[in-house]
C-alpha cells in the first residue's frame, strides 16, 4: 500500500480532516478513523491553507530514556519497562504554531520525536496485534523545561506548558511495522543539525510501546503516543525556529518566542 498523508487544515475558523492527494487536501467528512476510501471536495491547495496539529488528543502517553544515548547525556539507566508520563492535550500545537518560553523556566530544550497516532480503540493488545491499533505516524517535539525537570520528582510541570508538544506536519498512513522500526530522525535549530539518530536504536520499539501502554489504559481513536529521544537535546531561545525531520515522514517547524506577559 502506498502511504497516504492526512491532515487536518483550518477552514472558516474550523478543523477538517483531509487526505493530500496531488497537492491538493480532499475532505474526508468521516475523519480518518474509519478508512480514508470516502472522500469529499476538495478543499484546497495543500500550499495554501493552514495546517493545524492532525490530531485532538484525548491524552498524549510519552516514554523516558527510549534512547540509549539521550539517557547516557542524561547520566541515568536506560529503564527495564519502559517510563511512561503525559503532556496534556493542552499542549498540543500545530506546525508552524510557536512554541511559547514560559517565564517560570530559563532552560527549554527540544527533543524531536516520532509519535504514533492510535487508529482504533485497544486495551491490553500483545505487540503482534498492536500494529493493527496504530493509524499512522508523525513528527513531534517533546519540549521540556530542563531546569524544573532537574528540580522536580514529577514532570507534569516541565512537560506539561502550553505549546510543549508540536505534532505534524501530516499524518502518514500506511507505513508497516518495518519501516517504522527503521527511520532516521534529525532536529535543527535555525538550520544547525542538534540531534541525530534512527528509531531502530529504540530501546523499546514501537509495537513494544503500544503493548505495554494498552496494558495500563485504554487508547482510544486519536491518542498520541511520543516514542522517545535520540542524543543531542539543547536550549531553546526566542528567535530561534526549530525543526523535526524524520525520513519519509515529514519535517515539523515551529518558530520559538517568549510568552506574553
Ligand atoms: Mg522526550
Amino acid at each position: 500500500m502506498t502511504p497516504s498523508r492526512v491532515v487536518r487544515v483550518e477552514v472558516g475558523g474550523d478543523g477538517r480532516w483531509g487526505v493530500v492527494e496531488e497537492g491538493r487536501v480532499l475532505h474526508l467528512p468521516d475523519g480518518p478513523f474509519s478508512g480514508l476510501s470516502r472522500r469529499g471536495d476538495a478543499l484546497g491547495r495543500l500550499d495554501e491553507l493552514r495546517l493545524l496539529a492532525p490530531v485532538a488528543p484525548s491524552k498524549v502517553i510519552c516514554v523516558a530514556r527510549n534512547y540509549v544515548a539521550h539517557a547516557a547525556e542524561h547520566a541515568v539507566d536506560v529503564p527495564e519497562t519502559p517510563l511512561l508520563f503525559f503532556k496534556p492535550p493542552s499542549a498540543v500545537i500545530g506546525p508552524g504554531a510557536s512554541i511559547e518560553l514560559p517565564e517560570e523556566s530559563r532552560r527549554v530544550e527540544h527533543e524531536g520525536e516520532l509519535a504514533l497516532i492510535i487508529g482504533r480503540r485497544c486495551r491490553r493488545v500483545s505487540e503482534d496485534e498492536a500494529w493493527s491499533a496504530v493509524l499512522g505516524v508523525c513528527c513531534a517535539n517533546d519540549v521540556t523545561a530542563r531546569d524544573i525537570q532537574r528540580s522536580e520528582k514529577l514532570w507534569t510541570r516541565a512537560k506539561g506548558f502550553d505549546t510543549f508538544c508540536p505534532l505534524g506536519p501530516v499524518i502518514v498512513v500506511g507505513l508497516d511495522r518495518k519501516a517504522v522500526a527503521d527511520l532516521g530522525l534529525r532536529c535543527s535549530v535555525n538550520g544547525e543539525p542538534r540531534q541525530q539518530g534512527r528509531t531502530s536504536e529504540m530501546v523499546f520499539p514501537p509495537a513494544s510501546l503500544i503493548s505495554s501502554v494498552s496494558h495500563v489504559m485504554t487508547l482510544e481513536p486519536g491518542d498520541v503516543i511520543l516514542t522517545g529521544t535520540p542524543a543531542g537535546v539543547g536550549l531553546l531561545q526566542a528567535g530561534d525556529e526549530v525543526t523535526v525531520e524524520i525520513e519519509t515522514v515529514g519535517c515539523l517547524t515551529n518558530p520559538v518566542t517568549a510568552r506574553a506577559p
